[in-house]
């Protein structure tokens, strides 16, 4: 794991920040820029980059990332209304912050397929 990973740093306390839910494989926390009114990440405690990397215990991973989105958007209160998952991969993709993570985008409508053009902070 990278000395400098932001998300490994919030994951063992070294940078502070507010973890919402935390279980055996991951971590969800708030994106400090977000793109809606409700904007999570769901984040493996295990660093990996890309999802091809994932080689141990990868559905139990999957399967709780995708519980943790499926349950944080319950409890903001747009299972309703409807919300985005994304997950990018790679420059192409659009990552920036080489540790994988799960977006879970809610509380607006966000128009068509993509990547949200306008953030709300
Ligand atoms: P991506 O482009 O998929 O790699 O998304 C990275 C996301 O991480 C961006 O939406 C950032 O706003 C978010 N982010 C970066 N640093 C932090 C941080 N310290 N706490 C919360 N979110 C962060
Ligand atoms: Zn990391």
């Amino acid at each position: 794991m990278p000395e400098d990973c932001v998300f490994c740093m919030i994951r063992d306390g070294e940078i502070p920040s507010d973890i919402l839910h935390r279980d055996q494989y991951c971590f969800v926390i708030r994106d400090i820029n977000p793109v809606a009114p409700t904007h999570l990440l769901v984040i493996p405690l295990e660093h990996f980059e890309y999802l091809a990397e994932l080689v141990s215990d990868f559905d139990q991973t999957v399967a709780a990332m995708l519980s943790a989105a499926r349950d944080m958007a319950s409890a903001e209160g747009v299972s309703g209304s409807g919300y985005r998952l994304m997950l990018n991969q790679g420059r192409d993709g659009g990552q920036e912050v080489p540790h994988i993570h799960l977006h879970v985008m809610g509380g607006r409508h966000l128009g068509g397929f993509g990547i949200p053009s306008e953030r709300t902070s």
